[in-house]
Parts: structure tokens; C-alpha cells; sequence
């Protein structure tokens, strides 16, 4: 159905929607921590950008200091957010966490980082990588796609993250997942969410944006719409590889991408660079 040919047109993109400013450990907000976000979003020219911490560190998120820094950032959206896991020790907390400050936050992110060993991550490169050793891929693409279900249904996610994650290592199914794919799709387009173009995957070994083309295609399909999303673990990473991924969507005549505002959808509109 796509050409896949490169488009003459490239667009804009202007928002980023996954982004971690404490990093991997809790650091409380302050304007020291998030001005130089706030800073590469203007010299990536992004105007609307969020901020989504680990739910495992939400002791460190500030509503007071978000607050601050959009005072003296009325040029640039910032969207106060957190990426809710569904780490078995510690994400019970933090969905009690985003229930109390549903009304403050902006969007919440959805994701799949633990198969069936709570102790570690599988998209820890590379250790992670243990947990494919010897193992049904076929079966284990299964379980993380109903897993994302699982989270899609929490009614407390906005968009899901990196939506094929577990191809990060490289493991590839034997079998089509359309199936399967189409059941998770279906569910996230009755449930309303959306789900974030992730250009993540180009920085791990998989070296493939999230979600994989045929993805992308049934998503359009099926009418669930686009964040656009570096998933920056420093400022300095933030817009990371937006113009491959501007070309990408131009590629699938994707040009609109929402952004969330108290949970509430818009689309916009990237401009044409
Ligand atoms: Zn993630
Ligand atoms: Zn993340």
C-alpha cells in the first residue's frame, strides 16, 4: 500500500513526548535540573515537549517547580507526564501515585519493561538480552503484546511507549504477529490512546525505529494517531534523530501528531521545513 519512496516534503516535527529529566534515579525538580531541557528544545526549535520520569521516581517530580519553569518558558509546552511501568515491585505505588495527581498531570506514558523476571528490565542492554537465551521467541512476543494489553486497559495511560520493544535485542518472531498485533491495535483504538514514534530503537541494537513499518501502516488503518518521541534520558538527547524520523512520516504521509494537555487530545499539524 506505501511507496516507501523518500518524499520530496519533510516535515517539521515540533514536539518530543517521552523524555527522562532525573535520568535513572531520583532527582527532586528543581530549575537547575529542567531549564536545560526547556534550553535544547528551543535550539531543536521543539515548542511542546514532556516531561515523563519513571514512575519507580516519582518522589522526585514537582508540580510547584513545572509550574516555575513554564512561567519562564511561555514560549515552549510543557507537559507535566511520567512513564508508568509495569515493574512488579515498584509500579503498584506509582499507578496509586498517578491516580492521586491525575488532575495535574498532562499524559501519561504506558510501557512493558519486565517479562517474567521481575529483577531486570529486558530492555537492559545488554544484559537483558539473558532472558531471549533458549527461549519460544514466538511465545515471548505473545506474552509482551498481552502485556501491553494489560496496561492499555488500566484506564491511566494516555499513549503506550516503544510499542514493539521487545524487538530491542534483535530477536525476530518465526511467525507473523499480525494477529496478535491487530488484537493490541484494536484495543488501543477502543480504548482511545495513542502511541509515541519512538526514535529510541535507532540508538539500541535492533537499530530500527518503534514500532517496526507494518506497524505503523495498521496503526493508519486503524486511525490510532502519533506522538512523536526521543525517549531523552539527557537533555542533550532530546529531539534525537527528528529529521530521520521526519522523513519517515513523510514517507507514510503522517503530518499530524498529537499532543496532550490534562489528558485531553489535540492534533496538530507539523509544518512543512
Ligand atoms: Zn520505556
Ligand atoms: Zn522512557
Amino acid at each position: 500500500m506505501f511507496s516507501h519512496q523518500p518524499s520530496a516534503i519533510s516535515y517539521r516535527l515540533f514536539s518530543d513526548y517521552h523524555t527522562h529529566p532525573q535520568g535513572h534515579r531520583v532527582q527532586r525538580y528543581t530549575q537547575g535540573l529542567l531549564q536545560p531541557w526547556v534550553d535544547s528544545a528551543r535550539k531543536m526549535r521543539l515548542n511542546d515537549i514532556a516531561l515523563t520520569d519513571h514512575d519507580r521516581y516519582h518522589a522526585g517530580i514537582d508540580f510547584d517547580e513545572i509550574a516555575r519553569l513554564r512561567e519562564k518558558n511561555p514560549d515552549v509546552q510543557i507537559r507535566a507526564g511520567i512513564e508508568l511501568d509495569n515493574d512488579p515491585t515498584h509500579s503498584a505505588i506509582g499507578r496509586q501515585w498517578i491516580e492521586r495527581h491525575w488532575d495535574e498531570l498532562d499524559f501519561v506514558l504506558g510501557s512493558v519493561h519486565f517479562l517474567d523476571r521481575a529483577d531486570q528490565m529486558f530492555d537492559n542492554v545488554s544484559a537483558g538480552a539473558e532472558q531471549f537465551q533458549h527461549k519460544d521467541i514466538d511465545a515471548l512476543y505473545a506474552d509482551y503484546f498481552r502485556r501491553v494489553r494489560e496496561i492499555s486497559t488500566t484506564g491511566l495511560v494516555d499513549c503506550l511507549a516503544h510499542l514493539d520493544l521487545i524487538k530491542i535485542h534483535g530477536h525476530r518472531p518465526a511467525t507473523k504477529i499480525d494477529a496478535i498485533v491487530n488484537e493490541t491495535l484494536d484495543l488501543i483504538a477502543s480504548r482511545g490512546l495513542a502511541i509515541e514514534l519512538s526514535t529510541a530503537g535507532w540508538r539500541k541494537p535492533i537499530n530500527e525505529l518503534y514500532p517496526a513499518e507494518r506497524i505503523i501502516e495498521l496503526c493508519i488503518e486503524k486511525g490510532v494517531p502519533f506522538t512523536t518521541a526521543s525517549d531523552a534520558h539527557s537533555h542533550a538527547q532530546l529531539g534525537n534523530n527528528f529529521l530521520r524520523l521526519a522523513d519517515k512520516m513523510s514517507i507514510f504521509g503522517i503530518r499530524e501528531v498529537c499532543v496532550f494537555e490534562k489528558h485531553r487530545r489535540k492534533m496538530r499539524l507539523c509544518t512543512v521545513s
